[in-house]
Parts: structure tokens; C-alpha cells; sequence
């Protein structure tokens, strides 16, 4: 009897792997005709200034409205779109939506300083070589400043960069847009590294967020966060940090002296009409 309901349950883990597969399968191929119909959207979550609570920007975040599956994360569909290629078509739309955002913000919302908006860059874009011409047409058409974009890239992106990889960032960051390593502390950081890289922010992983929740925090995570952030602004890096959830860590993060902040205690991502709202209200108060 055991060895039957072990046999069943290997049958049962087997059909979800083989379900799972069909999905990917099914989704990966789905992907084209879902960037032709526009069923991708964008999200956007505000980023926040610790040091006084004005919100300054928002993090473009892509979505998908699957006419079977409903809203998919990019977790669900970011990797198959790096697999096949078309993550250098989407990664361009969500740049162009998310800069023709930026420049509709500006126009409802000067008096607050302009908004900064944050795209995410995957690994295929930075070795794709339309790269810095794309981007370059994007942010004149919308007629936005290049120092009003922020991409990210994650640390992992860059391990081992050598030159061809990097060249691109820094035209870019010679133009004035901002680099930002993303999910900083996740990999295997080289701190010795971050001289070489052409990067303006560190985003501090969500990880290290998490471990503010605890009261007290962890002193030798205390330490840790307090020793990145040293010596991220002594290399003139700015410190954003994903994840805040709760006061006490927006709190404690400020005193650790992180710049920015970032997560569900702010707001949640959500449609570009709220950044609006958030960032009207701020300037009103
Ligand atoms: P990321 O760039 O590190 O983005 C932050 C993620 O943390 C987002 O997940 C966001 O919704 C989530 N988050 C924000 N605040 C909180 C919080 O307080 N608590 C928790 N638990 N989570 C929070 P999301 O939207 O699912 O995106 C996941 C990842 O997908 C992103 O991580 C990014 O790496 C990737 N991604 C999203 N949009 C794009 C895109 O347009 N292009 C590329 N290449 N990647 C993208
Ligand atoms: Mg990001
Ligand atoms: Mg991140
Ligand atoms: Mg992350």
C-alpha cells in the first residue's frame, strides 16, 4: 500500500510538472501576438524620499492580462521572453510607455519638481546593440530629459562584465540617465567592483529590508546595511530601498541613511493615475 501511494504521488507530481511545462510551453508561445494585441500593461510604483516623504519617481513594473490566465506577474513571463528573444521588442515598449508617462506626469506636475521614472533592463537588452540608439530616440520623442530615466540592472547582470558589456551603460551614463544596480546584496557583490561599474544608485534587496522588520533588528545586519550605504555614498552612489512595508523599517532605514525607498507601505504598484494622485497630494502637504 505504501509503495502504491508513493506511486501515485510521484504520478501526481509528474502531472504538474507536465502541466506546468504545457503552460510555459503554451505562454512562450503566446508572447508575440500578446505584445501585437496589447496585453501587456504597466504598473507603477511611486519611490519615495526618506528623508522628507515627497515622492520623487516611480518604478515602471510590466504586467500581463492573459485572455485565459488573467494578470500574470513578470515572474510568470519575463524569464520565457529572455529565452526567446522577444524581451528586446517588450523591453522597448515598456521603456517607450514608461517614458511617455514620465512626460505626461511633468506636464500635470511641475511645481513638484519632475517625477523620475525607473525601467528595468534585462540582461538580452544590454548585449542588444540598438540599445543606446533606441533609447536615445524613446526619450526624444517624448521629449524627455535623459537624466530624468533611471534603468535598472541587476547585480548578477554585470558579475563579470567585461568592457563590450559595460560600454553601452556608459554612453548612457555619460548621457546623464541613471544606472541602478538592482537587487544589490543578492549575488555575489564585489564591492571592489562597484568602482568599475557605471552606476549612480545601489538598490538594496528586499532581503535586507526584511531583516529590519525584526525588533531589534539584527546588530550585525545593522552593520552591514550601515556599511553599504557608507560606502555607497562615498563613491557618490545614491542607496534606494525595495520593499519597505512597514513604518518602523522606513524608519530605521532612514537612520541607517538610505535616500530612497520603495514598497508596499508607500503604495502598492498600481495604474499611473495613482502616482499622480500620490505625488499631488504630497506637494499639497
Ligand atoms: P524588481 O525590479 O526588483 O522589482 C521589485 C519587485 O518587488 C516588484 O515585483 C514589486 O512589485 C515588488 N515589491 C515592491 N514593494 C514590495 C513590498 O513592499 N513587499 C514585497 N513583498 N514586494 C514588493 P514584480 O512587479 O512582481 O516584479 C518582479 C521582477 O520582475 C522585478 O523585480 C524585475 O526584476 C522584473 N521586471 C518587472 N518589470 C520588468 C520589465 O519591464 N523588464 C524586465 N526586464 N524585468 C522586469
Ligand atoms: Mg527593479
Ligand atoms: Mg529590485
Ligand atoms: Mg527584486
Amino acid at each position: 500500500r505504501a509503495k502504491s501511494a508513493g506511486g501515485n504521488r510521484f504520478e501526481l507530481a509528474d502531472a504538474e510538472a507536465d502541466a506546468r511545462a504545457i503552460t510555459r510551453h503554451g505562454l512562450t508561445t503566446a508572447l508575440p501576438a500578446a505584445l501585437e494585441r496589447g496585453e501587456f500593461f504597466i504598473e507603477y510604483q511611486p519611490l519615495v524620499h526618506l528623508g522628507d516623504g515627497s515622492v520623487r519617481g516611480a518604478e515602471a513594473l510590466v504586467r500581463w492580462l492573459h485572455p485565459q490566465h488573467g494578470v500574470l506577474g513578470p515572474d510568470r513571463f519575463i524569464p520565457l521572453a529572455e529565452h526567446t528573444g522577444l524581451i528586446v521588442p517588450l523591453g522597448r515598449w515598456v521603456l517607450e510607455q514608461s517614458v511617455r508617462q514620465a512626460r505626461a506626469w511633468r506636464e500635470r506636475h511641475d511645481a513638484a519638481g519632475p517625477l523620475r521614472i525607473n525601467v528595468n533592463l534585462s540582461p538580452c537588452q544590454l548585449t542588444h546593440p540598438g540599445l543606446v540608439q533606441d533609447t536615445v530616440d524613446i526619450l526624444e520623442r517624448a521629449g524627455v530629459a535623459p537624466d530624468a530615466l533611471c534603468l535598472e540592472v541587476t547585480e548578477s547582470a554585470l558579475i563579470g562584465a567585461d568592457d563590450d558589456l559595460l560600454k553601452p551603460l556608459r554612453r548612457l551614463a555619460e548621457m546623464g540617465v541613471d544606472i541602478a544596480l538592482d537587487d544589490f546584496g543578492t549575488g555575489y557583490s564585489n564591492l571592489a567592483n562597484l568602482r568599475r561599474l557605471p552606476v549612480s544608485v545601489l538598490k538594496l534587496d528586499r532581503s535586507f529590508t526584511q531583516s529590519m522588520q525584526r525588533f531589534p533588528a539584527d546588530p550585525v545586519d545593522l552593520k552591514i546595511v550601515e556599511g553599504i550605504v557608507a560606502l555607497a555614498h562615498s563613491l557618490d552612489l545614491a542607496v534606494t530601498v525595495e520593499g519597505v512595508e512597514t513604518g518602523a523599517q522606513a524608519e530605521q532605514l532612514r537612520i541607517l541613511g538610505c535616500d530612497t525607498a520603495q514598497g508596499w507601505y508607500y503604495a502598492r504598484p498600481g495604474p499611473p493615475e495613482r502616482l499622480h494622485e500620490l505625488a499631488l497630494v504630497d506637494a499639497a502637504g
